[in-house]
């Protein structure tokens, strides 16, 4: 393990996230869950379909089922049957002969062709073809969607609606699943306050448990809230001894920045092996991370713009393989500001912008409003991060620039 404390400098976040990852390890504890319930699950298990999909041939189109060989312009054919959706025929058709086919009726034997019923004129049974068939024309053959042994989904795979349609279409009426992860948030701090409770002079309302528990909801992550805990030794350690007992991931907020908030370092260190990071990116500076006896513990900064984007960047990803779930690329995509940015090399910069496409179809991105890590409205107002690389200096009007939007993020 690198000791990050003992790097001069600030740690390049890439290669922040590059070591953290390589110290988390995904969970392997299973449950089964109705697939009704498994939306946003993560499957435990490679789902193998056992059924062709769709199960026979069948019609496409409303029409008329033929032999291809009988479908050139001016045939006539006697139509002998009616094939609806559910009611397979169980006659075989011969030359000369078709049958009146409804859309997701199973195609006859001796059929190998639909007619489109427009392309077709009828004068009581006797059907007259207008356009020449094509074989295998407007038919939807067997297996060509999924096949009988296919593997549809990976384990690791984050079902998503689409996934539980097609997991129904596969007759799967229970998935495999890992269990949801548990996450224990704790903020420190003498000068904060639950919404509700009366403020005392110099004191004011917490959010990151707020904003970290709604992101960590929308990740299907159980929350237990342990509210705030004063800057005290004692109630410190019996908080965090407590939180790692009931939890895989203990989470908090304040009392990470060097030369403050001693408490929390001193009972950290007590209790496990914490390494308190520099990070080289703008706001967020100050990450805490490493294992409590039973858990894993994420030290976000206190300001709420750095909790979160620190939350965003890091603490997610993480969380996302503790609970199993196969990494993948964030979404960033290029857009053209309409501002100046100042910004200074030497940390990745997360600033908070408002994207739009523009009439030319242009994406366009601009600041949402002043920047301070305490600025949580910066948040609130903004869909996306802009993304500002590390060596890169102030943008002018008109430059490229990556934005992240908040969508991906769970915001
Ligand atoms: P700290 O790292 O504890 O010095 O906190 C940095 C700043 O973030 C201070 O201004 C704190 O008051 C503020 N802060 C810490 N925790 C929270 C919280 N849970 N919600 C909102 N602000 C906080
Ligand atoms: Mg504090």
């Amino acid at each position: 393990m690198v000791d990050c404390c003992s790097v001069p400098g600030l740690v390049p976040l890439e290669s922040a996230m590059a070591q953290l990852f390589e110290m988390v390890k995904s969970q392997q504890q299973e449950q089964t869950v109705n697939l009704e319930d498994a939306l946003g699950r993560i499957l435990a298990q490679d789902q193998i379909s056992t059924l062709d999909i769709p199960p026979k041939d069948n019609s496409a189109m409303d029409g008329f089922a033929l032999k291809f060989s009988q479908g050139a312009t001016g045939q006539k054919l006697n139509m002998v049957a009616k094939v609806f959706a559910g009611h397979p025929l169980t006659q075989i058709i011969n030359n000369g002969e078709c049958v009146r086919i409804m859309t997701g009726g199973q195609i006859p034997e001796g059929c190998d062709a639909v007619i489109m019923q427009e392309n077709t004129s009828a004068e009581a049974n006797i059907i007259t073809i207008n356009q020449t068939v094509q074989l295998g024309e407007n038919i939807r053959s067997q297996g060509e969607d999924i096949k009988a042994g296919q593997s549809v989904l990976k384990a690791g795979r984050r079902l998503t609606s689409a996934d539980i349609g097609l997991l129904a279409s596969l007759g799967k009426q229970q998935i495999c699943v890992y269990k949801k992860i548990t996450a224990a948030l704790i903020s420190t701090g003498d000068e904060l306050k639950k919404p509700g409770q009366e403020l005392a002079a110099g004191q004011f309302y917490e959010s990151n448990a707020f904003t970290v528990s709604a992101v960590l909801k929308r990740l299907d992550v159980e929350v237990i809230d342990f509210g705030i805990v004063p800057d005290d030794l004692a109630q410190l350690t019996d908080v965090f001894t407590q939180a790692d007992q009931q939890a895989d991931v203990v989470i908090t907020s304040g009392g990470v920045s060097v030369g403050e908030a001693d408490y929390t370092k001193i009972v950290l260190e007590k209790l496990g092996k914490i390494d308190f990071w520099k990070l080289a990116i703008k706001p967020g500076k100050p990450f805490a991370f490493g294992h409590l006896p039973n858990s894993y513990f994420f030290g976000l900064p206190g300001n709420p713009v750095s909790a979160m984007v620190t939350l965003h960047q890091l603490a997610v990803p993480l969380l996302r393989k503790i609970a199993g779930e196969t990494a993948k690329l964030p979404l960033r995509l290029n857009a053209v500001t309409t501002q100046k940015i100042r910004k200074r090399p030497g940390r990745t910069d997360f600033q908070r912008g408002v994207y739009e496409v523009d009439a030319t179809g242009q994406l366009k991105v601009s600041l949402n409003g002043a920047q301070g890590s305490g600025i949580l409205s910066s948040m609130s107002g903004a869909n996306c991060y802009i993304i500002l690389q590390q060596e890169r200096a102030t943008v002018e009007v008109g430059e490229q620039v990556t934005i992240e939007p908040f969508d991906e993020l769970l915001c």
